[in-house]
């Protein structure tokens, strides 16, 4: 039974050839909050790639994060277009957060507000399937819109019959059927690429006495040691506290109340229809800002490294993780640097990675951990908020403590 892992089909990196990209992908476009066109360069990744290998459709984007010369707001510069989107985001899981933050703090948060009072009609947008809505109360109207046709035809068989109404459409032009009393947008106004569009068509939608629930990620709390960092591909507008004030009163929205979420980076707005501003007043503390965050972010990439340095040389490595965090630390660490002639392969839970490969690497099932034989491999977690959970799954599956390398001392989990 000696040297089993024979049979595995190990590559080295960037063994695959045939990954592109297209000029349909990405679109360039004026600045998000102010509407002007003049920005300056802060992080560029030339040929970032988007999960899995094709010869068959565009993978590879460059992405290039600004930050507006007038306003001050950071943002993805050029941004995807619907249907690079669609190319690019296709194995992500579910397009949107509606995962991130808690559902059943934002439900009580909402409820004491009395924002979920019988009779109430409540519009979600950016609703994915629905479920965030199958939790609210039934005595209320619950509509939902998305982008996202097939979690929309999903949720309608598995929502609808419970009272749930989910209309697909455009964030910027969907017909509502009623104005809404109370509109809510969790984690989604940072995905979009024209926000101010979008809440200008929420507020023509609304009634005078219409709340509008915002909540997204903000710079200022963008500090923490996860490779990706703040300045995420899955975001298109990286806000701050000021940028998102700014862009709310120019889409004619009034901001009521604040509140910084205390265990995960989530800034929540409750606004109302009010007068449009014209002007966006930019806050250069937003300079500062960025400074800090990156001061941070290449702190933890050298920690990182470091780490990565002192593991001992083996000619093959398992990487657990086939998604987004993979291809950062294909960009920002030494990890496939070190050894060009190193093998690798990449396990993944997720069924739709397996079977296929990440720059020439296979993705395979993590059952496969069995048939590897450790004494010139190391596992390498290739996760963030995974990686105790990883880490339980390989030692249950036998895997020796030794060869099991964490690119994290800590793990804040959201
Ligand atoms: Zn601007």
């Amino acid at each position: 039974m000696k040297n089993k892992s024979l049979n595995l089909p190990w590559a080295k990196i960037d063994s695959f050839v045939g990954n592109h990209t297209s000029p349909a992908l990405t679109v360039h476009r004026p600045c998000p909050i102010c509407g002007t066109l003049h920005c300056r360069t802060l992080l560029v990744f030339d040929d970032f790639q988007f999960y899995s290998d094709s010869e068959e459709q565009p993978k590879r984007a460059q992405i290039r994060e600004v930050q507006c010369q007038s306003c001050h707001a950071v943002y993805l510069n050029p941004c995807y277009t619907s249907s690079g989107f669609g190319y690019l985001f296709a194995e992500a899981g579910q397009s949107y957060g509606s995962t991130e933050g808690r559902p059943q703090e934002q439900i009580n948060w909402m409820g004491v507000r009395g924002l979920l009072d019988e009779g109430k009609i409540f519009l979600d947008a950016g609703c994915y399937d629905g479920r965030f809505l199958s939790g609210l109360p039934k005595s209320i109207r619950r509509i939902g819109i998305d982008i996202d046709a097939p979690a929309i035809v999903r949720g309608q068989e598995r929502y609808g019959l419970d009272g749930v109404e989910l209309i697909h459409g455009a964030f910027e032009a969907f017909q509502c059927p009623v104005e809404p009393d109370v509109i809510s947008m969790f984690h989604v106004l940072e995905h979009l690429a024209n926000p101010v569009e979008v809440l200008r068509h929420l507020r023509s939608i609304s009634h005078e006495e219409t709340r509008l629930i915002i909540e997204v990620p903000i710079l200022e709390y963008g500090k923490n040691n996860d490779i990706n960092g703040f300045l995420s591909a899955q975001h298109m507008t990286h806000f701050s506290a000021h940028s998102l004030g700014e862009l709310m009163s120019r889409a004619g929205w009034e901001v009521l109340e604040r509140q910084q979420m205390s265990d995960y980076d989530g800034h929540r707005i409750l606004a109302k229809p009010g007068g449009s501003s014209i002007e966006v007043m930019g806050d250069v503390s937003d300079r500062t800002r960025v400074s800090e965050y990156f001061e941070n972010w290449y702190r933890n990439l050298s920690e990182v490294a470091r780490k990565i340095e002192s593991w001992p040389r083996t000619s093959r490595m398992v990487i657990w993780g086939g998604g987004m965090h993979s291809e950062f630390l294909y960009q920002v660490t030494p990890l496939f640097l070190q050894d060009i002639q190193c093998e690798y392969i990449v396990v993944d839970s997720d069924p739709i990675k397996q079977g296929k490969s990440w720059r020439g690497l296979s993705i395979l099932n993590p059952n496969i951990l069995k048939e590897v034989e450790w004494d010139d491999c190391l596992l390498v977690i290739s996760s963030y908020g995974g990686q105790e959970n990883i880490a339980k799954a390989a030692a249950s599956m036998n895997v020796p403590d030794s060869v099991v390398k964490r690119l994290y001392d800590y793990v804040t989990v959201y």
